[in-house]
């Protein structure tokens, strides 16, 4: 053989090689609201696509759209990118965020599941309606607004997730459940009506439901983050901006919270001090409250949330 040709085949092979051996897991996730004529047709499509392929995670298809969060190899990606980008027209420039996964698995099985709806928002009197929502704000924009007066921030997750990190001028609106929040908001946000409003929740897919409710309710200065903090993190990376996001972030995979900043947010919910440990649930299984305690109070409490849980587990 030439040597050329067989030098050339040799690093062609070893390239290979390499690829093979020094593959990463990725954590990708990403929504579109679009309409689907038929979810049934699409599951179909999906699920011949990714079985056998070693994708683990979750993907939700609705009327309203898809919402995915899969662990797929870095090899993989490029594919499975352009094939969910291609499922609709309206898919073509949806925003698809990853991450490089840890040594810690993020999921043990693939589920592809038809859903009502991607997030609940069945509230009196409001139908969303996704070509009124509110303005997207890239991270330059979100640092602009961040020092504006004139603007509130406004976090739509859940409490657990606020209290392990936030922005730090971002107020939140406490409920149990997103649908209870939309019900809330309008009569929340009433005496900030002429404001200019800021929303975020993890990857935007909440915001575009409470935004649109809001302009229903006849706000007309509503922004959210595009792409949602995962987003802004990552620009705010890119482009070397500050970033005004404190403490962790709670994932929805198997590591449960990533690290932003090294700001500790979270208090002890016994003796409420700074802890930047993770949540359990309280040790009484009839209680199963989820909370955040410092580690010489779990010691103390046998890691319940109060003495009279301790005093039921141990009756
Ligand atoms: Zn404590
Ligand atoms: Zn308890």
């Amino acid at each position: 053989m030439h040597r050329i040709i067989k030098k050339k085949l040799q690093t062609n092979l070893k390239n290979i090689y390499n690829e093979v051996v020094s593959h990463k897991n990725m954590i990708v996730s990403f929504y579109k609201y679009f309409f689907v004529k038929d979810p049934k047709k699409l599951l179909n499509l999906i699920t011949s696509k990714l079985e056998k392929k070693n994708i683990l995670g979750r993907i939700y298809i609705a009327k309203e759209g898809i919402n995915a969060l899969i662990s797929i190899s870095d090899i993989q990606y490029r594919y499975f990118k352009h094939f969910f980008k291609r499922i609709d027209k309206k898919t073509k420039r949806m925003y698809m965020n990853y991450t490089i996964e840890n040594k810690k698995i993020a999921f043990w099985n693939l589920k592809i599941k038809i859903k009502k709806q991607l997030v609940s928002s069945t509230i009196n009197n409001f139908y969303f309606n996704r070509n009124n929502k509110g303005i997207y704000l890239n991270a330059f924009l979100v640092n602009k607004y961040f020092f504006d007066k004139d603007c509130i921030f406004l976090d739509m997750r859940n409490s657990y997730e606020y209290e392990i990190g936030h922005f730090s001028n971002a107020i939140t609106l406490p409920a149990q459940t997103f649908r209870e929040q939309l019900k809330k908001l309008p009569k929340y946000l009433k005496l900030h009506k002429h404001k200019k409003i800021v929303m975020y929740c993890t990857g935007g897919i909440r915001c575009e439901k409470s935004t649109a409710l809001l302009k229903h309710h006849g706000f007309s200065n509503i922004y959210h983050i595009y792409g949602g903090i995962l987003s802004y993190i990552k620009q705010v990376k890119k482009y070397n901006l500050p970033n005004y996001f404190k403490g962790k972030i709670f994932v929805f995979d198997a590591r449960l919270s990533e690290k932003i900043t090294n700001d500790i947010l979270s208090k002890c919910i016994t003796c409420d001090e700074y802890t930047d440990r993770t949540h359990i649930n309280c040790f009484n299984n009839l209680c199963h409250r989820l909370f955040i305690q410092c580690r010489s109070c779990s010691i103390k409490l046998d890691s319940c949330c109060c003495l009279e849980c301790k005093n039921i587990i141990h009756e």
